[in-house]
């Protein structure tokens, strides 16, 4: 399928300050992508030389193959952007909005219909812009965002500011339009946000990418295990610890009181349980705990700031 975006040794420099630092990134047609990294990392700087807003110092960006200058009315086209805060005018209302960006981008007035029913506005739509919610303003950026059905759509921190119910609305929407085959990529600070919804992810640091791909690649790139706790009854535990050291995974684990533990690969957990099982083990609860984006982000940082 090839990539919707790629980003080949881009810098981008202010005076002496470089922002963003022989940059490497690709994305591709179809997944959904977050980028993470702490304030000022040049998340923005980034974005706003994808939407071709700021121009490089040097390097390339290919959006589906394109470059910047001659291309760039097409490029626009490809591109559908919500920035972290839109200014709408207060007086107009939500349909008024919507077509003055459908005539900005070319596209006829039925296309706004669609847009306000695909973000859950087509009932206030004849309403004051100035009257509606922080979210009910933000479901207006992303029907300006989608207006003209882009290929990508480029989210930064859509999440901030929304309430839980508008939260889990939003990414419900996130999946429909990339089911639909919209490529997603968007910028965020929350962790839970991007390890429910990305496929793939790069995480920024200091202007240039430091991690990046799956959150199980990520995982076995920073070695994170897996922790397994059983519970036996106390009168077994002692039986375990003292007999079963030598059988197979038994040496792998810590006990405590009435608990044994262990970290191994996500894949070998089954394994692990049935092998208790078959030494005759008697569980009386278990739990598993798997690395989440979290530790990984942890990792990475510590990684990079400790430089
Ligand atoms: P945040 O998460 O806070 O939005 P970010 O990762 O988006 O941060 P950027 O806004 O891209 O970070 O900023 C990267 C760095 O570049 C910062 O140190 C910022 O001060 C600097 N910077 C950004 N724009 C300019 C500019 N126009 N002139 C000078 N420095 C700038």
């Amino acid at each position: 399928m090839g990539y919707i975006l790629e980003v080949n040794n881009l810098e981008k420099h202010y005076g002496d300050f470089v922002a963003v630092n022989k940059m490497n990134m690709s994305i591709d047609q179809g997944e959904i992508f977050a980028l993470l990294g702490h304030n000022g990392a040049g998340k923005s700087t980034l974005i706003k030389m994808i939407l071709g807003l700021v121009n490089p110092t040097s390097g390339e960006i290919l959006i589906d193959g394109l470059q910047y200058g001659p291309k760039s009315k097409e490029i626009k086209n490809l591109i559908g952007y919500l920035p972290e805060r839109m200014n709408f005018y207060d007086n107009l209302s939500a349909w008024e909005t919507l077509t003055f960006y459908a005539k900005l981008k070319g596209v006829s007035a039925n296309r706004c219909k669609e847009a306000l029913e695909q973000v859950g506005l087509a009932e206030v739509k004849d309403r004051r812009v100035g009257a509606f919610s922080k979210g009910m303003q933000q479901r207006l950026g992303l029907a300006q965002a989608i207006i003209h059905r882009p290929k990508l759509l480029v989210l930064d921190e859509p999440t901030t500011g929304l309430d839980p119910v508008g939260i889990l609305e939003l990414k419900e929407m996130i999946r429909t339009w990339n089911r639909e085959g919209t490529t997603i990529f968007f910028s965020s600070h929350n962790l839970a946000d991007v390890q429910e919804l990305a496929e793939n992810m790069a995480i920024m640091n200091k202007g240039s990418v430091v991690a990046e791909g799956s959150l199980a690649k990520l995982k076995h790139d920073y070695k994170l295990k897996t922790r397994i706790e059983v519970k036996v009854s106390r009168d077994q535990i002692a039986k375990i610890s003292r007999q079963q050291q030598g059988a197979n995974y038994m040496g792998q684990f810590e006990f405590q009181d009435n608990t044994m533990s262990c970290y191994c690969e996500s894949q070998e957990k089954m394994a692990i349980l049935q092998s208790l099982l078959h030494e005759g083990v008697e569980i009386e609860d278990f739990s598993v705990e798997e690395p989440g984006l979290d530790l990984v982000y942890q990792q990475v940082m510590k990684q990079y700031t400790l430089l």
